[in-house]
């Protein structure tokens, strides 16, 4: 049992945390409730679950970190509950989506099995059986070039962004996670998927987990994130929680991260319809 008090929040009090996860998948520890509680206690405006989406059952087994599809009614089921237990945190419903070519009537599918509030794109998998975060695979930095990683990551989150199945994108650099990333400018990975977001209409998140990672800085990096300020492309900002501590840590980094680049609105979500949110 360990429950530290959660540190203030003091710089933000408008934030939203929307990508957050539960116990469905297998590697996240603590009920709705628990990440509810958290959030109330830093003075998040808004909470929002955004679990790894489930597979069609003929996929199954898939991979050991996701939520099975027949998990869902659970996942509603603690996303209510944790609505009834702290009626005054408006929570919102979402799921972090596996972008993957070819399966984008699944995708379809998915959205029509709730009323989201909104859908993340990810990107995880990189090839088949090659999700690029999963540490059992990190030994393939060293039998492929980086440079190809990133080409083959970034072509990956492209599609996605143009597949228009999504509300925003999540952790846009993801491959840098263990600390490997490409040497000279690194615009030519980032500006294809700018000017896909912008043409589209999509949103990206600014995502803390990599704070928590060896790389030991936000998704997306800094230059990252001023070339889509530029762009005019809408920003959010989530922990990406995988236990309850973790409900919008990070926050006070990445809030003066986007301001630094000219942010001065983030973006919240209720059924798939988007306000805006001083910053
Ligand atoms: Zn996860
Ligand atoms: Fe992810
Ligand atoms: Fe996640
Ligand atoms: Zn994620």
């Amino acid at each position: 049992m360990n429950n530290p008090m959660p540190s203030p929040l003091p710089a933000s009090p408008a934030l939203a945390d929307y990508h957050t996860h539960t116990p469905l998948c297998h590697h996240a520890e603590g009920w709705p409730a628990d990440y509810a509680r958290q959030a109330v206690a830093r003075g998040l405006a808004e909470l929002g679950f955004a679990d790894h989406s489930p597979m069609p059952a003929a996929l199954e087994p898939f991979d050991d970190w996701r939520m099975a599809l027949a998990d869902l009614p659970r996942y509603f089921d603690a996303v209510e509950q944790a609505r009834a237990a702290f009626p005054q945190l408006p929570i919102r419903l979402g799921l972090e989506v596996d972008y993957i070519a070819g399966h984008e009537a699944w995708i379809e599918e998915l959205a029509g099995k709730a009323p989201w509030d909104y859908l993340i794109g990810s990107v995880h998998y990189i090839a088949p059986g090659w999700d690029v975060d999963n540490p059992a695979h990190i030994s393939r930095f060293q039998t492929h070039p980086v440079e190809e990683i990133w080409r083959m990551y970034f072509d990956a989150f492209e599609k996605a962004i143009r597949s228009r199945l999504f509300d925003f994108v999540g952790h846009p650099d993801l491959p840098k996670k263990f600390g490997h990333r490409p040497s000279g400018d690194l615009r030519r990975f980032y500006d294809p998927v700018i000017a896909a977001l912008a043409e589209t209409g999509t949103a990206f998140e600014l995502n803390t987990a990599g704070l928590r990672k060896p790389i030991g800085e936000c998704y997306p990096s800094f230059d990252f994130l001023k070339l889509a300020r530029e762009a005019g492309v809408g920003l959010l900002i989530n922990s990406d929680a995988h236990a309850p501590e973790e409900v919008g840590a990070g926050f006070e980094t990445a809030a003066a991260l986007a301001r630094e680049a000219g942010y001065t609105e983030v973006l919240r979500w209720k059924k798939r319809a988007c306000t805006k949110a001083a910053l």
